[in-house]
This record gives C-alpha cells, structure tokens and sequence, in this order.
C-alpha cells in the first residue's frame, strides 16, 4: 500500500523507498498526545524516499 519500489544504485537491488513521515500516524499522535506528535515530525523529517539498507538517496535504474 503505498510501498515506493526503486532500484538502489548502491545495492545493486530493488528496494522499497522509506516512508518517512506517515500522515495518519502524526494525526493519530496528535489526537492522542500532542508532543508525541511533534516529537514524531523531528524524528521523521528528511528521512523519507531513502534506502532502507544504505540510506542513500542514490536511486539509478538496473545495469543490463
Ligand atoms: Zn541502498
């Protein structure tokens, strides 16, 4: 469900993107405890649309 399947130049494999922040779980937090919420968003800010086993943002196509 949203998963975001890209081809990591460094691991040389598909791997599914990082999410970072889910919207639903932020609004979730803030329903329930607000500085929950607030401490989610600094955690999880620039963290989306990485690799998940380098954490690289070197996102490149399969070599034939
Ligand atoms: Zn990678």
């Amino acid at each position: 469900m949203g998963d975001k399947i890209k081809y990591c130049g460094n691991c040389k494999q598909f791997v599914t993107a990082t999410t970072g922040i889910r919207w639903g779980i932020f609004i979730l937090l803030l329903l329930i405890f607000a500085p929950a919420a607030l401490i989610y968003l600094i955690v999880k800010a620039g963290t989306g649309g990485r690799c998940p086993i380098c954490n690289s943002k070197n996102w490149s196509v399969p070599e034939k």
